[in-house]
């Protein structure tokens, strides 16, 4: 976690949307932290704070607003940045994972030759919940040679047990703030 008066501050930046989008949901909006240039600011900085100065060759942004958040995080690390994109929308040679959904099965893809084989990639997304979503990624930059050294969230939502399903892949997680439930 970050230091705490960094918490507090993206905590209050970020909007809570009960019932969205779906009854019982509570939605974790950041586009108010997004829109809000200190707290943009202070979220991007915490987020790269423990590589910063190291090298990374990648972060890799999870479709839709990883690639928000990956962009800046890649910018300030020096390091190119690859869009991990539900199937379909990538031009190019993919590769492909399949992965759950509370209802059915999704699929993600990126380009074959985003990541050279022993890369350091980060991986990035806005928020953890389950793990589902950013357990694929994690597999499908491992299975292609990546050295996955980090995945980084502004938001966990611990009771949903996302962080140790990443964790067992062998990849240290960085999140910023919590929100209890789901
Ligand atoms: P999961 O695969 O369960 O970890 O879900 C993570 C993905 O779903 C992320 O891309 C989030 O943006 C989105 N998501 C899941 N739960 C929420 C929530 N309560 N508020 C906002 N976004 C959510």
């Amino acid at each position: 976690m970050a230091d705490s008066t960094v918490s507090d501050e993206l905590l209050a930046a970020i909007r809570t949307i009960p019932d969205y989008p779906k009854e019982g949901i509570l939605f974790r909006d950041i586009t108010t932290l997004l829109g809000n240039a200190r707290a943009f600011r202070r979220a991007v900085d915490a987020l790269v704070q423990p590589w910063a100065g190291s090298k990374v060759d990648k972060v890799a942004g999870i479709e839709a607003r990883g690639f928000i958040l990956g962009g800046a995080v890649a910018h300030q690390l020096s390091a190119g940045f690859v869009p991990i994109r539900k199937k379909g929308k990538l031009p190019y040679d993919t590769v492909r994972i399949a992965y759950s959904l509370e209802y059915g099965l999704d699929e993600m893809e990126m380009h074959k030759d985003a990541i050279e084989p022993g890369e350091k990639v980060i991986l990035v997304d806005d928020l953890i919940a389950t793990g589902g979503t950013a357990e694929a990624a994690t597999r499908l930059l491992q299975q292609i040679g990546a050295e996955v050294i980090a995945a980084c969230f502004i938001v966990d939502l611990p009771d949903l047990g996302g962080r140790e399903k990443i964790e067992a892949l062998g990849v240290p997680v960085r999140t910023l703030v919590a929100f209890p439930g789901h």
